[in-house]
């Protein structure tokens, strides 16, 4: 909102006073051209993030093909897309804020981690008050307020930051520069508003690193390194197999039992990849019906197969069998899946 469309929106349109007066005005062909453009960019915009939502969920292959296949072929997706583009157009165009205040949580969950110590967008009442108009005599003047209102006129969810901290606050900032401006032309020192805690307000103290913040950071490091587990312990190829539904046992010649298996594999990787499935006792045979071959990037292949054992191997009704996804003689992921045998054994 504050990174994108709001500029767009600063360069067609002006400044909050500007955009006040302009949306307030008759409409002129300033005022048509002004807005048809802006809505204009906005839906395309939100065109584009609809898009990229939707791969997120199906996968670009599958927004590709949306694209390039005929519409008939993917109802679901077309209509999807322009779902996803209004929800997001009429989110940045006209409910705005109101997804801080009203829709999201964090709004509510901020208060309760927050202390006399948290940096936040504060106005500074003990240097500000009492407010009046500037009195240039210097006479009257006491406080550096002097209640131009600026503030409360550019802050995009409407709320008087001079009344303290509150929950509809996005800390976008807009009203520190908004003061910034006014202290400037009066000749006072900025930062009326500015990033203060309490502490720094009311008892003149520095920002310290407390134990609150302490356990925080402890927290987010903890966060951190678990993500980065993952990220680097991630696999370029996944497997899933599934002992196939409805099946038992086949007696095969030679004293073999086996059963059939349905397998996912999915490569993550930008290179396409041969591979085959290998079970870790070489005394177990796979035999396919559907041999998984190349595996295309960012694709998946189901695969079908057999997996043997010898019948005098096996000790009870159910045996587990470890199962090794192998790619250029790498193992690549180690399944284990479980057998079924005849009950005499
Ligand atoms: S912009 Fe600054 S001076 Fe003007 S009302 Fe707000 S706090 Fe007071
Ligand atoms: S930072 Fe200032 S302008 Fe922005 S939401 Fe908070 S009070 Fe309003």
């Amino acid at each position: 909102m504050e990174m994108v469309f709001r500029r767009i929106e600063i360069a067609i349109e002006g400044d909050a006073n500007k955009r006040k007066k302009l949306d307030a005005g008759q409409w002129s062909n300033e005022k048509i051209w002004k807005k048809s453009l802006k809505h204009s960019i906005f839906i395309i915009i939100s065109f584009l993030i609809a898009n990229t939502f939707l791969a997120y969920i199906i996968g670009s292959q599958g927004l590709i093909k949306i694209i390039i296949e005929p519409i008939n072929q993917h109802w679901v997706g077309f209509f999807s897309i322009w779902v996803f583009t209004i929800v997001f157009y009429l989110v940045y165009s006209q409910v705005r804020e109101l997804v801080c205040t009203v829709i999201c949580p964090y709004g509510r969950l901020q208060g309760v981690l927050m202390d006399e110590h948290t940096l936040v967008v504060a106005y500074n009442d003990v240097r500000g008050e009492p407010r009046g108009k500037l009195d240039r005599t210097g006479l009257l003047q006491k406080g550096d307020c002097v209640d131009c209102s600026l503030c409360v006129a550019v802050c995009p969810t409407g709320i008087d930051i001079r009344k303290g901290t509150q929950m509809e606050c996005i800390n976008c900032t807009a009203c520190i520069d908004a003061c910034d401006e006014v202290m400037d032309k009066i000749h006072k020192p900025r930062n009326l508003i500015g990033y203060f805690s309490e502490d720094m307000i009311r008892a003149k103290k520095k920002p310290s690193f407390n134990i609150r913040m302490m356990g925080y950071s402890g927290v987010i490091a903890l966060l951190l390194v678990v993500l980065s587990y993952f990220i680097f312990s991630r696999t370029d190829m996944d497997i899933t197999v599934m002992r196939s539904a409805g099946m038992l046992y086949q007696e095969q010649p030679n004293g073999y039992i086996s059963n059939i298996y349905n397998a996912d594999i999915t490569n993550k990787a930008n290179t396409n990849r041969p591979v085959t499935i290998r079970a870790e006792d070489p005394a177990i045979k796979i035999r396919y019906i559907q041999a998984p071959g190349i595996v295309a990037k960012g694709s998946d292949v189901k695969t079908v197969f057999f997996v043997l054992i010898p019948a005098n191997k096996l000790q009870s009704l159910k045996t587990d069998v470890r199962l090794q996804l192998i790619s250029g003689n790498k193992i690549i992921e180690t399944v284990t899946t479980t057998f079924v045998g005849p009950l005499n054994n």
